[in-house]
């Protein structure tokens, strides 16, 4: 087990120990653009840096959260201080005819903030929480990261469904959508954005919500990495913080699977919107020894939004009384947590930054899927031990609604992530990712913007959104976009790398 803050500190490490070669390989691809800085460049406040530059290599190895890195250069990063920064940079990409895209934290799995050439627009610096107790609201800026909107929040009894990583910031997660804690009752986070202010391709800063723009405001609420034009600011609905979220875990042999799935189906279908249910299967037991010699098990995760202990054990009931508990092989229950300690028993969060394929499926029948993945985590081992699949169960109670483009098919989550050790793991994860992909297509009812990779599967960006909203977000880019200032879905612009 780690805290998000040694992940960030093992990544950091490693991210430094990359861009050295990073940087030789950048500097070896044509400079785009010269030394010479506009007038609009030479306004900005905050860090410009050029592909000439000698510390670009660094800069660029520093934008995504993860270590293996796609061979897409921008030709100009520009770490904003400010809002005017941002119109400044936009300015100068309209007249030097550079294409931008907007990062918030870069985690995005497809690194879909790095593209070749153009302008990368890092916002990530933005970081401004103005909480108003009285009126449940709180604006938001985009770097922010979810463990500390969430602990700020808590400081007034207050509450966000942020992302299940601590580190992960609010920008990007919840432009995609965001299936934040306890997602079955706070629905998906992005229909909290109660206003946001965007800033457009031709320079205008506007309002969007319900009485103003509510067409831009429709697709904020869940267009994730296609979005055309900056968010600088979210309104966001903020909800009462539980006083006792409970958790208890539970470690199962893979044998046990099968019934796993029986219980949880039943568990799900008449369990209370409070109680959030996820099974990962994954190398995880015995947890002391290193995960290359552990097997492969399946943990169940049971959170309880509550506030008492009586009403946790009253939500934790149709799991607690199934009489699966007792057929675990390790168990740890009833333990009340704050943020901190949710975010802290993350353990799959270690590997994040090795993750190179993570895909996911909205799906009615998520038994017959996690089943399928562990069959073939078993007879086809992935090259990393640290690959897993993660479901959630009743996770969505809602699907398609008229105020936001996101949908959520299907009640149950289904996630894939693949890990890479060395850089020989990279192409054998896409392959075992094609395999899977194919395999879990006859339980695919949809898919989340946020954990697909469109290069490789450009199909399955439509597949994030109903018919009519992939029409209408096409409508909508081209008439806040009609030069096509922002760049549209990775994949979709003739990358091949
Ligand atoms: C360890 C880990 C755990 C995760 N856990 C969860 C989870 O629990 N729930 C969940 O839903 N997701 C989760 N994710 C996925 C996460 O939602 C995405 O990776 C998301 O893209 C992260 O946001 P970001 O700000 O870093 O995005 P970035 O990578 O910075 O941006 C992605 C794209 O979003 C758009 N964008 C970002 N910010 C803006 C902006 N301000 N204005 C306009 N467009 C913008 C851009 O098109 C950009 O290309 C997790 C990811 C990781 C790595």
């Amino acid at each position: 087990m780690t805290t998000s803050g040694s992940t960030r500190r093992r990544f950091m490490f490693r991210a430094l120990s990359v861009a050295g070669a990073a940087a030789a390989s950048a500097m070896h691809v044509p400079i785009a653009l010269g030394r010479e800085i506009g007038a609009q460049l030479a306004r900005i406040s905050g860090r410009i840096i050029m592909r000439s530059d000698p510390g670009y290599g660094q800069w660029w190895a520093s934008m995504s959260w993860y270590l293996f890195m796609p061979k897409r250069y921008p030709d100009l990063i520009v770490r904003v201080k400010s809002e005017q920064d941002i119109f400044h940079a936009l300015a100068y990409a309209r007249e030097n005819k550079l294409k931008v895209t907007v990062r918030s934290g870069g985690h995005n799995p497809a690194k879909a903030v790095l593209r070749d050439g153009g302008m990368l627009l890092d916002l990530s610096r933005l970081r401004k929480v103005e909480v108003d107790a009285k009126a449940g609201v709180a604006w938001v800026e985009p770097g922010i990261h979810g463990e500390k909107l969430v602990a700020l929040l808590a400081r007034q009894n207050l509450d966000f469904p942020a992302a299940h990583t601590g580190i992960v910031p609010i920008g990007g997660y919840i432009m995609g959508g965001g299936l934040g804690w306890n997602m079955p009752q706070r629905d998906i986070a992005c229909r909290s954005i109660l206003a946001a202010e965007v800033i457009t391709a031709d320079g205008r800063k506007v309002t969007a919500s319900a009485e103003q723009n509510s067409d831009l405001w429709w697709a904020v609420r869940g267009c994730g990495p296609g979005f055309f034009g900056v968010v600088i600011r979210y309104k966001l609905q903020v909800y009462p913080l539980y006083q006792a979220m409970t958790k208890s875990k539970y470690l199962f042999a893979i044998d046990k699977l099968p019934l796993v799935c029986k219980t949880l189906e039943k568990v799900a279908a008449v369990k209370k919107e409070q109680l959030e249910i996820l099974a990962v299967v994954g190398r995880f037991y015995p947890p002391d020894k290193p995960p290359a010699e552990r097997d492969l098990v399946c943990a169940v995760s049971v959170f309880a939004f509550a506030n008492s202990s009586k009403e946790a054990d009253a939500l934790m009931a149709p799991w607690s009384t199934s009489g699966l508990p007792a057929q675990s092989l390790m168990k740890r229950e009833d333990r009340v947590m704050d943020y901190e300690l949710l975010y802290a028993g993350q353990e799959t969060d270690f590997s994040s930054p090795n993750r190179t394929a993570v895909e996911n499926i909205w799906t009615e029948d998520v038994s017959t899927g996690l089943q399928a993945l562990a069959k073939k985590m078993l007879d086809d081992p992935p090259p990393s031990p640290r690959c897993f699949a993660l479901s959630a169960w009743g996770f969505s109670n809602t699907r398609e609604d008229a105020t936001s483009c996101v949908s959520t098919p299907a009640p149950h989550y289904l996630s894939w992530y693949l890990m890479a050790e060395t850089g020989d793991h990279v192409s054998v994860n896409r392959k075992w990712m094609d395999e899977s992909v194919k395999l879990l297509q006859p339980v695919a009812r949809g898919r989340y913007v946020n954990e697909i990779d469109p290069l490789h599967y450009p199909q399955h960006v439509a597949d994030c959104f109903s018919t009519e909203s992939w029409k209408r977000l096409a409508k909508l880019r081209a008439q806040y976009d009609p030069k096509g200032l922002f760049y549209s879905w990775l994949g979709h612009e003739g990358e091949t790398t």
